[in-house]
């Protein structure tokens, strides 16, 4: 390292300044933040050397898109550009129609590069600023992001890449579904042997969320409104460090819409097949018995899935059944509940099942229930 920091100062004599703020950091954070500077600073340099390589071979010019000549060199321009490791400059040959069409000048070397024409921040920044941003408040993204390339960014700017990147990807998410639906089916995601085996299971389940009251609009109170969740997930298993092999889901998805159930029920099934549905033996949807989410399961699921109705939301519909059934809040509607929890938790829910069309039948009620699912 020591060789290195010498041949440093010997060959790049513009780096002596960040080399003597090294040597002389009293501590450790100092020392590394100095360290780092340092670290930007050479990449900069290989950077920068490498383009200077690439833009000394003969150009390739292409054809004027107006009159079909070939375009000709207008001489050498400097390019500048912020990005990641701070600012880069470097020159390359720029050219022009040479019967005077009102084309641009190209630069055959930016296209090679996948430069855009227009001076932007380089394509590596702008992720990680949108990456920040979905985390903390875009000023202090910004500051994060400055801290660590050496460039200075604006909240500003980091705001509007995030607009820029979530134009493509909101279009994407209101793009009609059955035309998706109907497309080339989406790639499987690579699973490990042993999870690609194990069963699938899928729910789905509304969440009340907060929104402001006006888009855009920080003041106001809350509004809440409910989105749709899937959650799939596959049924994998751990062994413990004592030897035990206890279940455990992964690796798990989540899609959500704040919409109608159609909305959730496209995305759901785009993503069950994204988590190999079509080459898992066992498929489990898991629902919490609502109405809505019953239908998806129904339209979209039974062909090749388990249906199972979610413990705890089984417990609480048949706790307010019961409460109405046995007269409200009695001791007796406690009792009924507590066995028939009990039973549905170990796996017994037949005298339960009977009980509850009983229940219904008195009450006139028909029991979507009683043949399609079984609780879980
Ligand atoms: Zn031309």
């Amino acid at each position: 390292m020591l060789c290195l920091s010498d041949s440093i100062r010997a060959d790049a004599p513009c780096v002596q300044r960040v080399l003597c703020t090294m040597a002389e950091a009293p501590t450790l954070p100092e020392l590394i933040l100095a360290a780092w500077s340092l670290a930007r600073v050479l990449a900069r340099h290989l950077v920068e050397a490498v383009l200077a390589a690439r833009a000394r071979p003969p150009t390739s010019w292409p054809c004027c898109p107006q009159c079909g000549a070939g375009m000709r060199s207008k001489g050498v321009v400097k390019r500048q550009v912020l990005s990641l490791v701070g600012p880069l400059q470097w020159q390359r040959r720029v050219g022009r129609c040479p019967q005077g069409c009102a084309t641009a000048q190209v630069a055959p070397l930016d296209d090679a590069l996948g430069l855009p024409p227009q001076p932007r921040p380089s394509a590596e920044l702008q992720p990680l600023g949108c990456a920040l941003a979905v985390c903390v408040p875009v000023a202090t993204a910004a500051t994060w992001l400055g801290g660590a390339s050496g460039v200075a960014v604006s909240p500003r700017a980091v705001w509007a890449w995030g607009q820029a990147a979530g134009q493509p990807a909101m279009a994407q998410l209101h793009a009609p579904w059955p035309a998706v639906a109907e497309g080339p089916l989406p790639t499987e995601d690579p699973l490990a042997a042993a999870l690609a085996v194990a069963p699938l299971l899928m729910g789905a389940d509304g969440v009340m969320v907060p929104l402001r009251p006006e888009g855009g609009q920080p003041r106001g109170t809350p509004a809440w409104h409910e989105g749709k969740v899937g959650v799939l997930a596959r049924l994998g298993g751990h062994r413990t460090r004592t030897g035990h092999v206890v279940p455990r889901l992964q690796p798990r998805r989540v899609v959500a819409v704040f919409g109608d159930i159609a909305a959730l029920q496209a995305r759901l099934w785009c993503e069950a097949l994204r988590q190999g549905r079509r080459h898992t033996a066992q498929v489990v949807g898991l629902s919490d018995g609502a109405r809505g989410r019953w239908r998806l399961f129904e339209e979209r699921l039974t062909a090749y899935a388990t249906g199972l109705w979610d413990f705890y939301h089984a417990v609480q519909q048949r706790w307010k059944r019961a409460a109405a059934w046995l007269e409200g809040r009695t001791t007796q509607a406690r009792r009924w509940c507590g066995w028939a929890r009990h039973r549905l938790r170990h796996g017994q829910p037949d005298g339960v099942l009977a009980d509850w069309a009983d229940a219904l039948e008195i009450e006139g009620l028909p029991d979507p229930a009683r043949d399609t699912w079984r609780t879980g």
